[in-house]
């Protein structure tokens, strides 16, 4: 059954059935995107902003596709030209949103708990679309998506999640999905990018990218957040493709069948080689990107049937 949440914030705390319902629907999107038709009907008269604090190509460009798919007006706010910048705060923001009667907020802000924080305040229903190291819920669903598609199930998987976890909201909202709908879950990196109380969310830790990838039916890898930083946690780029880039030498630790996963933007030659990632048959990553259109439709088609403006 679905939750009647309002919004989109986190999958931690989702219900397995909830997240199934989701991907159901996006299967469905799926299909209808291959096929060229569109269902302009379903958001006509409603309005998305896409607020981003910060950099995105994927996700905003991804929610603008999926919005207008489903016939929304979308709207693009570009922080560097708004009033942010002129000391706006983000409360403040809330209000001018709700005075132009926005029905869907999608966020993405560089401090974790931002998106929850305006949901507080805003009428509208708040995708979050990356928090700070908090989640990034819908990418976490296009990779479920993409992987039982190409698996058929997500249960009784082994999926390797490697590189910088520690500053990924990516990785956060994929641990709490996959353990949820049974994957088994090993993160794999040095020390230094690992959050020292990982084990304690159920997953298995590795500092060793053989014994980590051992198994795997999926490897998993994330970009270095230099951003988020502070202090030199990794030797040098070099250094650390040496240990923890995936080529097709490590790749080989894995099941022989293991398929590659990455969020984008990549950083080729440092978390991950180019042939690797290229790999027609291996490598999923242009398939994420595809499901990433299908999935923003499964959110903002449940969410606009919960909006306040229906109740
Ligand atoms: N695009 C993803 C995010 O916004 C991953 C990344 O930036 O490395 O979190």
């Amino acid at each position: 059954m679905l939750t009647p949440n309002r919004h989109l914030l986190q999958i931690e705390g989702m219900h397995p059935p909830e997240i199934s319902a989701l991907l159901d629907l996006a299967e469905s999107y799926v299909l209808l995107n291959r096929s060229g038709t569109t269902q302009r009907d379903l958001l006509r008269g409603r309005t998305l902003i896409n607020l981003f604090f910060e950099d995105s190509t994927r996700t905003r460009t991804s929610f603008e596709i999926a919005g207008k798919r489903l016939g929304a007006d979308v709207v693009n706010m570009s922080v560097a030209n708004s009033s942010v910048n002129k000391g706006e705060t983000l409360l403040d923001t809330a209000a001018t949103l709700n005075a132009m009667n926005c029905d869907l907020l999608v966020v993405r802000h560089g401090q974790s708990g931002a998106p929850a924080l305006l949901a507080q305040k805003v009428e509208a229903s708040v995708i979050n679309a990356g928090d700070g190291t908090h989640e990034h819920p819908t990418q976490a669903l296009l990779d479920a998506l993409t992987i039982r598609r190409r698996r058929g199930r997500l249960e009784g998987l082994v999926v390797a999640i490697c590189g910088d976890v520690l500053h990924s909201r990516v990785a956060r909202s994929n641990i709490h999905l996959l353990l949820a709908l049974g994957s088994r879950v090993h993160i794999v990196g040095p020390v230094t990018l690992i959050p020292t109380d990982a084990a304690r969310l159920g997953v298995t830790v590795f500092h060793d990218m053989k014994a980590g990838l051992a198994g795997a039916d999926i490897v998993m890898m994330l970009r270095l957040q230099k951003e988020r930083m502070t202090g030199g946690l990794v030797p040098s780029a070099r250094e650390f493709f040496r240990f923890w880039g995936l080529d097709a030498e490590k790749l080989a630790f894995a099941k022989p069948d293991a398929l590659v996963m990455h969020p984008g933007p990549m950083n080729r030659g440092v978390e991950i080689a180019s042939d690797v990632a290229d790999d027609p048959i291996r490598s999923l990553i242009k398939e994420q990107v595809e499901m990433g259109v299908a999935v923003r439709m499964a959110v903002l088609d449940v969410l606009s049937r919960r909006a306040k403006r229906n109740d």
